[in-house]
């Protein structure tokens, strides 16, 4: 402390001035790095010190690893080499407190290092001026350090809680709305409630993720951060727990502590239980919103492989009340007669079906004998089809280069005979043109 000494009967000793904010202060307006600016200029003139350089860090964290600070990092650069960028020299720093420096081990040591890296430093704060080199002034600096540490801890750790004991009293996510509800979170909204609910029906009723993503992209449904569905949000509207009125946090259904009963959350439901485990079980789990938490990746992109040549490329003819074409994609399912185990129905609006195989078979004869000329299919290929040598998939693309696709035509009650001219055509102007 010679050399402090002798300062202070010579004159002032030439120190850098540094402040820093967090990001969780209120405002980023410099507001708070000029006031500790201001108190550290009357700290050093009253423990005999000077500024001679200014450092600051405005709105950045001490705490988190990895965000950069480049007002500290040029003023350890500075202290290194003794002086400032214009050749002033610095004999110290002047902080209104050490967590302002260093709320982080890694920091505390480049810190201290570079404090001490030449002789005859001081640190200055409020409290006086702190001899670096001896063992109470490090000492000092370590308990400092430590308060930080456990101040962090604590800090992260009732943030914690405070999400979890929010979430187990049913609180909705804080975050953007979710689709379905109003902004509040709570009441439902008219709309995209109703369209969950029926997305969330047609799914358990076999209907692919990416066709009811289709309708809605039609209806001109946007998510509510504006964004296209598609099957990947869709999977994640319909199976996410809150659908059904329970609370997951993470990825995880919580449960009433002490308990296996979900946790009942405050909003409206859209469906009972039930219907969201149904839902749920016609995805492999690792496409769940459960196995996923809300914003992770993906693992499997399932998608159902239609067994039928004729599902989607059927088009359902029926009526609206409007008198406009239904043109709703058909698909198969199970039938209940000998004669067709299987039938087509429109999934838009169920009123048109037609047996599976009375179907497939219109579609074989449309393929074979009344494809217009520039929409025969190859030699070649007719003879693996006839041949049996074709899998549906082949089927269905060989169907596809040539048929935009076909309007199945309602049928007549009570009429046994089976008529082809039901499945009307519509081929491609060019074969193999892409729908
Ligand atoms: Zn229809």
């Amino acid at each position: 402390m010679n050399d402090l000494v002798a300062y202070r009967g010579t004159g002032l000793i030439p120190v850098a001035s540094y402040a820093r904010t967090s990001e969780d202060f209120r405002q980023r307006d410099g507001h708070g790095v000029r006031h500790q600016l201001r108190i550290n200029e009357r700290t050093a003139r009253q423990q005999g010190c000077r500024v001679v350089a200014v450092y600051a860090d405005n709105g950045l964290s001490a705490s988190r690893p990895g965000v950069a600070r480049p007002g500290f990092d040029r003023m350890l650069g500075d202290l290194l080499r003794g002086s400032t960028s214009d050749g002033q020299e610095i004999r110290g720093v002047v902080c209104v407190a050490d967590d302002r420096l260093y709320r982080r081990p890694e920091d505390f040591s480049r810190f201290y290092a570079s404090l001490t890296a030449r002789e005859g430093r001081v640190y200055v704060d409020p409290r006086g001026v702190r001899d670096p080199y001896s063992q109470e002034g490090l000492l000092q600096a370590v308990r400092s350090l430590d308060a930080a540490v456990t101040e962090t801890r604590v800090r992260s750790q009732r943030i914690t809680n405070w999400h979890w004991a929010r979430a187990v009293e049913g609180v909705p996510h804080s975050g953007p709305r979710p689709f379905g509800w109003q902004e509040d979170r709570i009441t439902l909204h008219p709309y995209e409630a109703v369209l969950v609910q029926r997305a969330i029906s047609d799914r358990i009723g076999g209907k692919a993720v990416r066709a009811i993503a289709r309708d809605w992209c039609d209806l001109g449904v946007t998510g509510t951060r504006g964004g296209r569905p598609n099957a990947q949000t869709v999977t994640q509207i319909i199976t996410a727990p809150r659908v059904c009125g329970y609370r997951a946090n993470k990825g995880v259904l919580l449960l009433v502590p002490g308990t296996t009963r979900p946790v009942p959350g405050q909003w409206a439901p859209i469906v009972p239980p039930e219907r969201w485990q149904a839902v749920c079980a016609t995805f492999s789990p690792g496409s769940l919103y459960l196995h996923r938490g809300s914003g992770a990746p993906r693992l499997t992109e399932e998608r159902a492989k239609p067994r039928r040549i004729g599902s989607g490329l059927l088009r359902c003819g029926s009526q609206r009340s409007d008198g406009t074409e239904c043109r709703g994609a058909m698909s198969a399912q199970k039938g209940r007669s000998k004669r067709s185990p299987y039938v087509y129905t429109c999934r838009s609006c169920s009123r048109c079906s037609i047996s599976g195989p009375l179907a497939d078979e219109a579609l074989e004869r449309l393929l074979f004998s009344a494809a217009p000329e520039h929409a025969r299919l190859s030699e070649t290929v007719r003879r693996r089809w006839t041949g049996g040598d074709m899998d549906v998939d082949e089927k269905r693309r060989a169907l596809r280069s040539v048929l935009a696709c076909c309007v199945v035509r309602p049928g007549v009650k009570g009429n046994p005979s089976w008529d082809h001219t039901r499945v009307q055509p519509v081929f491609r102007r060019v074969v193999g043109e892409s729908p």
